[in-house]
């Protein structure tokens, strides 16, 4: 099944390993907490911690140069607690210096490596709309651990 871009096999993305919950896809499950932060500032304010968390998550999706610019923003923004004016600013400056962000490639052309992650969309998912703030911030803090550098 092919849905935005991610792939499920035997229940579970072929990319980030989150398994299917509730007959959800990865990127159906990515959506929730997209929805419940326009119900909580609080949680409104880690959206790019979302978004970025899930990105880095399905490095298909972008160029070599797109990823590792995201990485680049992600590391710089968590180690330094950059912001979110500044993390923004930060994301503009990156991306205007490299051609192109998102994988060219048809979906179905696309190389996808799984590679296991401490945490996935699944956990935020799961967790619920009252404990998404707490797994956010969870999660950010396992990707970074996981990427190390
Ligand atoms: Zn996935």
């Amino acid at each position: 099944m092919v849905d935005n871009n991610i792939v499920m096999e035997s229940e579970k993305c072929i990319e980030c390993g989150a398994s299917e919950i509730d007959g959800y896809s990865c990127f159906e499950m990515f959506q929730f907490p997209l929805v419940w932060e326009h119900n909580d500032p609080q949680l409104y304010d880690l959206h790019f911690w979302l978004v970025s968390c899930y990105m880095i998550q399905h490095p298909s999706n972008y160029t070599k140069d797109g990823y590792e610019t995201m990485i680049n923003l992600f590391i710089g923004a968590y180690d330094n607690k950059w912001d979110i004016d500044y993390i923004l600013r930060k994301n503009k400056e990156l991306v205007s210096n490299v051609t192109k962000i998102t994988n060219p490639l048809p979906s179905n052309e696309r190389k996808r490596v799984f590679r296991r992650w401490a945490m996935t969309i699944e956990n935020i998912y799961s967790g619920g709309e009252n404990n998404a703030i707490n797994n956010i911030n969870l999660w950010k803090e396992t990707i970074r651990k996981d990427i190390k550098i």
